[in-house]
């Protein structure tokens, strides 16, 4: 198999060939054929999460094909398309594990952080984990739902049921997370950098009602707002952006220091909440809804030894939606 491998922290990744690995007990080796690159490959190439490791291959929204089962797997075949998410593993015995918030695990391993992931050609990963996929849809257009879709899904859930949504950083996440909103008759509101006509003629094209710049405030108070995008003197933003009782969803996994505010931005019941990595449910609720939401991903798509063009576009903000690398 071959693979882009971080060997070390803020280094371009490396293209190298790996001896074929054999799925151990209750694991299958997929074979990849598109893996999204999200903001957070980023976050671990530039060694921002706690204890990176390295060697490590990124990537964590991964489909392929199954085509080697370990013993004991009886839920997958061969040749079973599947979706490979960030969670890759929990522990199913401590405190959060017990009470369903396997999200909050105290002993995770995340695909392409903590576990090898997607930048290959292949990978091995817990059967329990990979989400059995249907026909429908193409391999690029799917992966970017593996975690863009997931996140943006559990965030829109933890915001409520506000109807009036506000998205800060109109990307790869946000994009998909529009058109869920719609289709549950919400209202969109997009903010995106200020002067960034581009995306934010994007974001109405996906049925925003209003787009504008981050410093702006949108012409109606706000019920909830989601912050995709990773600058910490966006949640005082949006904080002023929201009505009484509204809610500031932080659905990052790593945001610049949030600088001091007046308490009078949270005062009258306003929240802040952050969200952290998926259950399965979620994956599994989020994709059964996909194809009668009718979800189009906007992707651009690069060769498996591109990866690092990807990254680079990605953190200059070079195309609207998502990458997808195809191996
Ligand atoms: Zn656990
Ligand atoms: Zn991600």
């Amino acid at each position: 198999m071959h693979a882009m491998m971080l060997n070390a922290l803020h280094q371009p990744l490396d293209y190298i060939e790996l001896v074929d690995r054999h799925p151990g007990p209750g694991q299958v080796r997929v074979a990849i054929a598109a893996c999204g690159v999200c903001r957070t490959d980023l976050h671990v190439v530039d060694g921002e999460l706690p204890h990176p490791q390295v060697p490590i291959i990124p990537g964590h929204e991964i489909i392929g094909r199954v085509d080697a089962l370990g013993d004991g797997v009886r839920a997958l075949h061969i040749g079973q398309r599947v979706g490979i998410p960030w969670l890759g593993h929990t522990c199913g015995t401590c405190p959060y594990c017990r009470a369903g918030h396997e999200n909050l695990c105290d002993h995770p391993l995340f695909t392409g952080y903590t576990r090898d992931g997607g930048f290959a050609t292949a990978t091995i990963v817990d059967a329990a984990y990979a989400f059995p996929l249907g026909d429908a849809g193409s391999d690029a257009s799917l992966a970017p739902l593996l975690c863009a879709g997931l996140i943006g899904w559990r965030s829109l859930k933890i915001a409520g049921e506000g109807k009036k949504l506000g998205l800060y950083g109109f990307g790869a996440a946000a994009h998909i997370v529009a058109q869920i909103a719609r289709w549950q008759g919400r209202t969109v509101y997009a903010f995106t950098r200020p002067g960034d006509a581009a995306t934010q003629a994007f974001a109405r094209s996906l049925g925003a009602v209003w787009a504008g710049g981050s410093d702006e405030m949108p012409p109606d108070a706000l019920d909830a707002a989601i912050i995709f995008a990773t600058a910490g003197e966006l949640v005082p933003a949006a904080l002023r952006a929201l009505r009484k009782g509204g809610r500031v969803v932080c659905a990052g996994i790593h945001m610049s220091d949030i600088p001091a505010f007046p308490y009078g931005l949270l005062w009258e019941e306003r929240q802040i909440l952050s969200v952290a990595n998926l259950t399965r449910q979620d994956g599994l609720e989020f994709l059964r809804l996909v194809p009668e939401i009718g979800i189009v991903t906007r992707t651009t798509t690069y060769r498996l030894t591109e990866a690092n063009q990807a990254l680079a576009d990605l953190r200059a903000g070079r195309f609207e939606g998502a990458a997808v690398l195809i191996p």
